[in-house]
């Protein structure tokens, strides 16, 4: 039977984390506190108790694991993924999303788990790690799952995550010899997208693409990523952002209308592109 929670608790592991939150599921988790602690002072939402993430140490920094593959655990800083120090290859693009979020108070305060698990859409981190291909690892008190970033993203505001459930970490694939990009365009530097395109380029020409900001979801279509292996003029891309466009239902709010968001789309697929092309370059000059 659950018992409320009052008060603030610092958990030392994620055992105990997702214990107490099986035992009071009003209960919230806080990580970097950027986005709830200002819910909180606005009274969006009012929990008797909060869980604290932040003494954790088993989800906190980024490492590389014994089969290559990247682990970002949920409690790590947005400036520690923009400066990440790894030969990251296309999933270069969760780094430089991680970049270009809000500022640099914000980056030094906010967590992927939060962000993510948050599930805004004018986010960074979901369209770059749907185009990385990465997986989200989710633990509640029965247990550890995994599941796409894909899937992960739901609906608006809505993941996969069950009542109880945490975000444990983002794995992202063993890094190839590729290049990832992350456009972003926003009403003004520091602000949420209004609409952005991640970009992750391989040498043989493969291309994954994830629109931001321009649906519930980010917007994936496995017809535009063929087409871009494929051929990369102008005229292709056009055509890639064409089918990405019909895929796409965007607010319109403050910032943007529905009808300039689905304009930028293109705009941006095409920046996205030739600015992952230079990269590839430029990487295989060094
Ligand atoms: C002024 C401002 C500008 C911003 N601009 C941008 C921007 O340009 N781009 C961008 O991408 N983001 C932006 N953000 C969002 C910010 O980057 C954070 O990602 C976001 O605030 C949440 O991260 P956090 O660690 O602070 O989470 P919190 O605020 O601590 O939590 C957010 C939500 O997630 C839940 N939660 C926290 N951790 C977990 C977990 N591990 N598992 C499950 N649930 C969890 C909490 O209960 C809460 O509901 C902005 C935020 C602010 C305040």
């Amino acid at each position: 039977m659950s018992t409320a929670l009052q008060g603030l608790y610092r958990p030392r592991t994620l055992d105990e984390a997702t214990a107490l939150l099986a035992q009071d599921p009003e209960a919230k988790p806080l990580s970097g506190g950027a986005t709830l602690v200002a819910m909180l002072n606005a009274r969006v939402i009012e929990p008797a108790a909060l869980v604290s993430l932040a003494d954790i140490d088993e989800i906190k920094g980024i490492s590389q694991l014994p089969d290559g593959r990247i682990r970002i655990g949920a409690f790590t800083r947005h400036r520690e993924t923009a400066t990440c120090a790894l030969d990251l290859g296309s999933q270069a693009v969760v780094r430089h999303a991680a970049s270009q979020i809000a500022n640099a108070t914000v980056r030094n305060m906010g967590t992927i788990g939060g962000s993510i698990s948050f599930a805004d859409p004018g986010l960074d981190y979901p369209p770059a790690l749907v185009a990385a291909g990465a997986t989200i690892e989710l633990a509640g008190s029965g247990g550890r799952r995994s599941v796409s970033a894909a899937a992960f993203f739901v609906d608006w505001y809505l993941t996969a995550l069950e009542p109880g459930e945490l975000v444990s970490a983002v794995i992202l694939p063993a890094p190839d010899r590729g290049a990832g990009v992350y456009i972003k365009h926003a009403r003004v530097a520091g602000d949420y997208a209004t609409a952005s395109v991640a970009a992750c380029l391989v040498p043989d020409g493969a291309m994954r693409v994830a629109v931001g900001a321009c649906g519930p979801t980010p917007l994936r279509s496995d017809e535009a990523d063929a087409l871009l292996a494929g051929d990369k003029s102008d005229a292709a891309i056009a055509r890639a952002g064409e089918l990405l466009v019909e895929l796409a239902d965007p607010l319109d709010d403050v910032r943007g209308s529905a009808d300039y968001r689905r304009r930028l789309i293109p705009r941006l697929l095409l920046r996205a592109v030739r600015s992952a092309e230079a990269a590839l370059q430029e990487r295989s000059f060094s």
